[in-house]
């Protein structure tokens, strides 16, 4: 016997395959609006409570195909939306809608968790590292391992706490082994770090080590040291007007292994108070010593 799915069939039907696309395609809620207008208009709920009440049914009309066109309205009228959130809403809406139980690459297979930021999403300070270490898989939260307890210290050092800034990394998962990230996982994960930074706007970008430097700097060209002296920028791939000041300093990890030798360390950790002081100044935050 042949079945016609009811219209409720076909809404939960398309929803779901909405929800699937945009989880494997990384779409966000791209899919969901054309969805929506799959669900039954309240008339027509309405009319479903008065068949059950044995009263005749009033005619329901056709139930509204997905355009076939590109979904430029839908994904414009998304952005309008979005443009009114507020940092901490646009954050939240990339951590459960984009990165999601994000599956772009192998890491997802060895990761125990997402590592996505912590801290003010409006700060005018936004620290990015290279990728999560084996505490901060655990935790999933970035900086909390050995690296983690430097950066406090500094941000201590000037007066500051995790909360007075944002604290992000190039990859969202833990490269096994702590390994440098690959260029496909780079490609595959720094649209979240871009989208991060719209949301949050800082006034200047801290990124630690080469990797984050070069990311955000578009330059494999450059030594660490030459691109802590350099007078580099941020832009947004996708808004080139939107430009960052950036700041290349040592990572945590790196001056860490300077332990052995004091002098070496205090030298290093002078080298990263000084940029950090320059990052305060040109975001025009107050910290001790700037
Ligand atoms: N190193 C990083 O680059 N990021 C972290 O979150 C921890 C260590």
């Amino acid at each position: 016997m042949k079945v016609d799915p009811s219209r409720d069939d076909l809404a939960a039907l398309a929803r779901a395959l909405g929800e699937h696309l945009a989880h494997r395609a990384g779409q966000g809620t791209r899919y969901l609006p054309r969805v929506a207008a799959l669900v039954p208009p309240p008339a027509a709920r309405a009319d479903r409570g008065a068949r059950s009440s044995g009263a005749p049914p009033t005619p329901v009309p056709a139930p509204a195909q997905p355009p076939a066109a590109p979904r430029t309205d839908t994904r414009e009228a998304l952005r309008q939306q979005a443009a009114t959130w507020s940092p901490a809403m646009k954050l939240e809406y990339l951590r459960r809608r984009s990165v999601g139980d994000c599956q772009r690459c192998a890491l997802a297979r060895s990761r125990h968790n997402i590592v996505f930021g912590v801290g003010d999403p409006k700060a005018r300070i936004l620290f990015v590292g290279e990728g999560p270490g084996a505490e901060e898989d655990r935790r999933g939260e970035p900086f909390v391992g050995r690296a983690g307890k430097l950066l406090d210290h500094w941000l201590s050092t000037l007066g500051l706490a995790r909360g007075d800034v944002y604290i992000a990394n190039v990859l969202k998962c833990r490269p096994p082994g702590n390994r440098d990230p690959r260029p496909a996982e780079v490609d595959a994960c720094s649209p979240f770090l871009h989208a991060q930074v719209r949301a949050i706007q800082p006034g200047v970008i801290v990124a630690l080590g080469r990797h984050a430097g070069m990311l955000l700097a578009r330059r494999d060209d450059l030594s660490l040291a030459r691109m802590r002296g350099g007078n580099l920028s941020y832009r947004d791939p996708k808004h080139p007007d939107v430009v960052v000041p950036l700041i290349v300093t040592y990572h945590p990890a790196f001056v860490l292994r300077k332990e052995a030798d004091p002098k070496d360390h205090a030298h290093f950790m002078e080298l990263v108070l000084a940029d950090l002081r320059r990052a305060c100044r040109l975001a025009g935050v107050d910290c001790a010593g700037a």
